[in-house]
C-alpha cells in the first residue's frame, strides 16, 4: 500500500522527515508527499510550486518517495495519486485533536483511513511556522533542515 503525506511543507522540515522515514517502514509501495495549496488565495500556487522544486531536490535519491502538488481536498488527491491511507504526523495534544478531526472528517466523507505517528520527543519543538519565524529574524536555521543525503540515510535506513 502507497501512503499520502499531506501538508505544506513550508518549509519541509527534519520532523516532515522522520515521518516519511518511519511512513516507508510501514507502506511498502512508498509515499506521496502532497502539497497542497488554495487557489482562492494569492501567491499559494507559487509557494507550493518552489516547495515542490525544493522536495523533489531532496528526495531525488529515494525512489520510493514521490512528490505531488494538488488544490482540492486531500482526499480526492490521495485516491487519484493510488494511495490506500492518508499519513500525517501530530507533536502534542493540541495537534492530536486537530489531526484527529481532520482525521475523522475525512474518514466521513470518503472512507479513507489516516496513520497519525507522534512526533520523536527531539523533533516535537520543530515546526515549518518556528523555522520561518527564525529565518525571519536572520537566525541559521540550516540544522533544522534535511539536506539530500540526510534523506537518503534517513529513508535507506527504515527499508520496508
Ligand atoms: P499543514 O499545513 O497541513 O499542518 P505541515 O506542513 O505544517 O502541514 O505539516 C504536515 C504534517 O507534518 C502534519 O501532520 C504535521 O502535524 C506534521 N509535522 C510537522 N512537524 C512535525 C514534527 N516536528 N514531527 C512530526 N510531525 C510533524
Amino acid at each position: 500500500m502507497k501512503a499520502f503525506f499531506p501538508g505544506s511543507f513550508d518549509p519541509f522540515t527534519k520532523g516532515h522527515l522522520d515521518i516519511v522515514a518511519r511512513g516507508l517502514k510501514l507502506f511498502a509501495d512508498g509515499i506521496i508527499i502532497g502539497i497542497g495549496y488554495n487557489e482562492h488565495k494569492p501567491g499559494r500556487a507559487e509557494a507550493a510550486g518552489r516547495a515542490a522544486a525544493e522536495l523533489e531536490r531532496l528526495f531525488e535519491g529515494v525512489p520510493r518517495v514521490e512528490i505531488k502538488i494538488y488544490d482540492g481536498l486531500t482526499v480526492d488527491a490521495a485516491a487519484a495519486s493510488g494511495a490506500g491511507v492518508i499519513l500525517r504526523g501530530f507533536r502534542n495534544a493540541i495537534d492530536a485533536e486537530y489531526e484527529r478531526s481532520l482525521a475523522d472528517a475525512n474518514h466521513m466523507i470518503s472512507g479513507l483511513e489516516t496513520v497519525m505517528l507522534a512526533a520523536r520527543p527531539e523533533l516535537a519543538p520543530l515546526s515549518s511556522s518556528m523555522v520561518r519565524e527564525l529565518l525571519h529574524n536572520d537566525y541559521d536555521v540550516s540544522r533544522f533542515l534535511p539536506t539530500p543525503q540526510d534523506c537518503i540515510r534517513a529513508c535507506e535506513g527504515e527499508k520496508a
